[in-house]
């Protein structure tokens, strides 16, 4: 026997602060997902308005997303503390301009919190892990925000950063609605894999293809199912294999609504891009949704300063964009924007770095050394221009031609003050798999698949 799910709408307590730790976290994620909800949910289709003729889309629950799901077993106690269905709450002139969200085949009434399901339906029927959507709609009208994190499932931070966003959240006096998908990837993530089963990037698929490869085809589900109803989306990932990024924003700044979105996070470090095809900030972007990618930190890896930049960050977003008059504000917005390029080791061996993520550097600068273990000769890598560290590599064994530091490129104060003008579309600089040797004009070398975005 499960907990009855409740399925009236009633007020929300106040929010608490949350106390229970993040691998409680992840575990009652999945768990409330797959135990409460899983078995009941079917496959989103999309409907209609509800009017006289058409059935009645169910609404989805009304419950408090703080409130942890442990006790999968009701008691006697449990039993009696259930509230009575209330009759319908009256509704303040507010509430009544505010719309439900039609979600995944529910309706998220407004005011209201709930945990949805997806199901790419890319699995057999019967194995089928759902994947937990979070929805908060707020008792005001404003614009719908979409949260996504772990489109590659080893990149942990977004999770946490999501969950306290969208825990932090109070519905009865948000403005809009705010979607949160702590982990799109679910299937890598349970694998502490980047990739989906088949070993394919879902974060080149988007916004996929219904008749196409598995991949093409969970993109195009997610991408129907829940991006298509985001006024504005934030996509969360991380540096990968063994390269940490400060926290910094990706955007195509020729797009003005996109470079109001950055306008809104702080003092986040932006970074010009127009996104790789296939990304999922790309698609968001092509189809009229403005979209950018919030990447922080490394992956494998639950860092306290990545989350907490990206919670402060994305909460001083939702005040700018008027959705929450209450949530902390992180001063004036100043948007810096850089051009950068990678640097890489032209030598073999163990590597040291001498500067630290967010470091601000001159040229000629030693960043780190490489030293043989056998021979004992060492490389030092010199900063081939002024800038600051924006991503760089931990202390490893490195083979030669690896992408250890990635420097950002302040623009003029000119032209970060001005509106942006369109930079040159150098996607060969956006990726460590394509960046050029300290000692060499550009130059293409062959993919080693050390993606970030
Ligand atoms: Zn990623």
């Amino acid at each position: 026997m499960f907990r009855p799910i409740e399925i009236t709408s009633h007020r929300l307590p106040p929010a608490k602060h949350h106390k229970f730790v993040m691998s409680g976290l992840f575990l009652c994620l999945i768990l409330a997902f797959n135990v409460v909800l899983g078995s009941g949910l079917s496959q989103a289709t999309e409907t209609a308005a509800p009017s006289d003729t058409t059935p009645r889309i169910p609404e989805a629950p009304s419950i408090d997303l703080q409130e942890p799901v442990i006790d999968l077993i009701p008691t006697e106690a449990d039993q009696a503390t259930v509230p009575p269905a209330p009759e319908t709450a009256p509704k303040t002139s507010s509430e009544a301009a505010a719309k439900a969200l039609l979600l995944l085949g529910k309706q998220v009434l407004p005011g209201t919190s709930t945990r949805l399901a997806w199901s790419p339906s890319q699995s057999f029927e019967g194995i089928a892990a759902p994947t937990p959507v979070l929805v908060v709609n707020g008792a005001k009208p404003g614009p719908v925000l979409c949260l996504t994190a772990a489109v590659h499932g080893d990149e942990l931070n977004g999770i946490e950063t999501v969950r306290r966003v969208m825990y932090a959240l109070e519905a009865e006096s948000l403005a809009g609605t705010v979607i949160g998908v702590p982990i799109v990837n679910l299937q890598g993530f349970h694998r502490g894999s980047r990739y989906l089963p088949d070993r394919r990037d879902l974060n080149r698929f988007f916004p996929g293809n219904p008749q196409g490869s598995s991949a093409a085809r969970i993109a195009h589900s997610f991408f129907r199912e829940i991006i298509s109803h985001c006024d504005a989306l934030v996509d969360l990932h991380t540096g990968s294999f063994h390269r940490i990024n400060l926290p910094q924003l990706r955007a195509d700044l020729t797009q003005p609504e996109v470079v109001k979105l950055t306008q809104g996070f702080g003092a986040t470090a932006v970074l010009h891009s127009i996104g790789a095809p296939g990304t999922l900030r790309r698609a968001a972007t092509d189809n009229g949704i403005p979209a950018v990618t919030l990447e922080a930190g490394g992956s494998m890896h639950l860092e306290e300063k990545a989350v907490s930049h990206g919670v402060k960050g994305i909460q001083t977003l939702i005040n700018t964009l008027e959705m929450h008059q209450k949530m902390r504000l992180w001063g004036a917005p100043e948007p810096v924007y850089y051009h950068s390029v990678w640097v890489r080791a032209d030598h073999g061996g163990i590597l040291f770095s001498k500067v630290k993520l967010g470091s601000r550097i001159d040229k000629g600068d030693i960043l780190g050394t490489v030293t043989d273990p056998i021979t004992n000769v060492r490389e030092e890598i010199v900063a081939p221009f002024k800038g600051r560290i924006l991503g760089m590599a931990v202390n490893q064994v490195v083979q030669p031609g690896f992408a250890a530091y990635r420097i950002g490129i302040q623009k003029s104060g000119d032209e970060a003050t001005h509106p942006p003008q369109p930079l040159p579309d150098t996607p060969e600089l956006d990726s460590p798999d394509l960046a050029t040797s300290k000692h060499s004009e550009p130059r293409l070398i062959v993919p080693d698949r050390t993606r970030s975005e």
